[in-house]
């Protein structure tokens, strides 16, 4: 068991199917979704907007590197129709973002990919469903 641990997060359109779709596809591409954390409903972080989050992180197994893994899930995103990235720490609404947070006990740091994800000790949405599936 290979372990990665992905953040999904949805505030436009239909959030619950959105969550869904993603992880339809990514048990289809890139593992078994071995555990999921519930479904919690959040502010958004870091930009305004009136539309909330719903957000999840999945435990997949996998035996795909993690560049992969990021041009996978960028795939889905934009197969779902996300039209936006984020750049400098400007954020918008968007119909699904898939991150990854970490993979088994890998270090990445490069300007495509930094695993473990940077944000995830200062986002509650991400570190709370994650230490619900992942206490240690
Ligand atoms: P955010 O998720 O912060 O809103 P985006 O989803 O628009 O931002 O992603 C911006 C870029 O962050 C991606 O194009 C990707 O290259 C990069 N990135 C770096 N590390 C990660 C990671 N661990 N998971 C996902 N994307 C990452
Ligand atoms: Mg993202």
């Amino acid at each position: 068991m290979t372990a990665l641990y992905l953040s999904l997060g949805a505030n436009q359109g239909d959030r619950k199917k959105a969550l869904e779709t993603a992880a339809e596809y990514i048990s289809e591409r890139i593992g078994r979704i071995v555990q999921a954390s519930a479904v919690y409903e959040t502010e958004p972080w870091g930009f305004d907007s009136n539309n909330l989050f719903l957000n999840q992180v999945l435990c997949i197994d996998t035996t795909l590197d993690a560049v992969d893994i990021l041009d996978l899930t960028q795939q889905i995103e934009i197969e779902m129709g996300r039209a936006t990235k984020s750049s400098n720490g400007v954020y918008s609404d968007r119909v699904i973002d898939i991150d990854i947070l970490l993979y088994e006990d890998l270090k990445i740091s490069d300007t495509e990919l930094t695993i473990p994800h940077p944000l995830i000790w200062q986002r509650s949405f991400v570190y709370g469903p994650l230490l619900e599936i992942a206490p240690q």
